[in-house]
């Protein structure tokens, strides 16, 4: 639906952050209803970071929540003059002023919607990276589900557009609801036959499969140069899998109308004294950051998560430009003089 829609109503060679260009976000026939594994929705627009087609998929409850609105998906042409958020539920479409939340992380951002606009609200908001225009700039919804590829927060940035938030209690209409409910009977017969290793996937997320993705060079390892067995071993993967986190779990969590259930709020104490409530980093993070700049601490990972999520980066990205640097660095394309930063 979002391919169709920019390709029919974007013309060719528009600048992804003009105001010409189209951002949509979008949910699936499914989204909304019974069926399993349809909780999801994705960001499209022409990519600022490519220039090809982008779009970044997001779990968390906003999807089913817009769906519910009783829209598929909503489109976002133009500018506004100052920062608004788009606010939709079943009685309303309209922006809303949001000069006051421009400047704000993500998190601040979702509550200070949630608090004067209603607390159902699902929100996906950019925070200072989209603002800027970085090209490596996501969507951050639930403090810490990423639509976070392509550069897409940009492009909410370059409209002046610091929030989209969603809020409908439609039922979604079914054409043929005797056969639908058949299907999804069936579907849920099959999910009771799951292998036993779903358990683990449950309790130990995406990093589940951190240390042997290391093992096998399926995961960057310093920039991609580095050689697992004589930098990055299995010692020091294993400081960063599904088990390194367990310590950190505050609660476990799934994304809407999923059964794998993959996702942790962690608690953890930073180097200040304070206690942080954050999510846990999925595998390609733990990738980018960990194995990519050669790091095998658990809470730099972590930290590094919390604040590309606050900030509104792809943390993907970020690990990987860090890794980037660090091997120019080593190599003297970067110099003492680039890389120092005076506060
Ligand atoms: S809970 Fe995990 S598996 Fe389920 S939709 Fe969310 S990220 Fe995907």
């Amino acid at each position: 639906m979002g391919v169709r829609f920019l390709y029919e109503n974007m013309k060719p060679g528009v600048d992804p952050l003009g105001p010409e260009s189209i951002i949509g976000f979008v949910t699936g026939p499914l989204v909304g209803t019974k069926s399993h594994g349809a909780g999801r929705f994705t960001v499209v627009s022409k990519s600022p970071l490519t220039g090809g087609w982008g779009d970044s998929n997001c779990g968390g409850r906003f999807g089913p929540a817009l769906k519910k609105t009783g829209y598929d998906g909503v489109f976002i042409v133009g500018k506004a003059e100052k920062p608004v958020y788009l606010l939709i539920t079943d009685e309303t479409v309209e922006f809303r002023d949001a000069g006051h939340l421009w400047g704000k992380d993500t998190l601040e951002t979702e509550k200070i919607i949630q608090k004067e606009a209603g607390s159902n609200l699902k929100v996906a908001a950019i925070g200072q990276a989209g603002e800027t225009l970085s090209k490596i700039a996501g969507i951050i919804h639930d403090h810490g589900r990423a639509a976070g590829r392509s550069g897409l927060g940009a492009v909410m940035g370059s409209k002046n557009l610091k929030a989209v938030a969603v809020y409908g209690t439609q039922e979604v209409p079914i054409a043929n609801e005797e056969g639908f409910n058949r299907v999804v009977a069936k579907m849920r017969e099959c999910l009771k036959k799951l292998p036993e290793d779903v358990e683990n996937w449950r309790k130990l997320g995406t990093p589940m499969v951190y240390d042997l993705d290391v093992s096998i060079q399926d995961a960057p390892i310093q920039n991609w140069k580095g050689l697992y067995k004589e930098v990055y071993p299995l010692e020091r993967a294993r400081k960063l899998n599904g088990d390194a986190f367990i310590g950190y779990v505050k609660k476990r969590y799934g994304c809407a109308q999923c059964t794998l259930v993959c996702g942790a709020v962690l608690e953890y104490t930073d180097s200040n004294g304070n206690v942080i409530i954050t999510h846990r980093p999925e595998y390609e993070t733990i990738a980018a950051f960990g194995s990519n700049c050669l790091i095998d601490d658990v809470e730099t990972i972590i930290k590094a998560n919390e604040l590309c999520n606050r900030f509104g980066f792809d943390t993907i990205s970020v690990g990987v430009c860090i890794a980037f640097a660090m091997e120019c660095y080593e190599k003297g394309i970067l110099t003492e003089k680039d890389v120092t930063v005076s506060i």
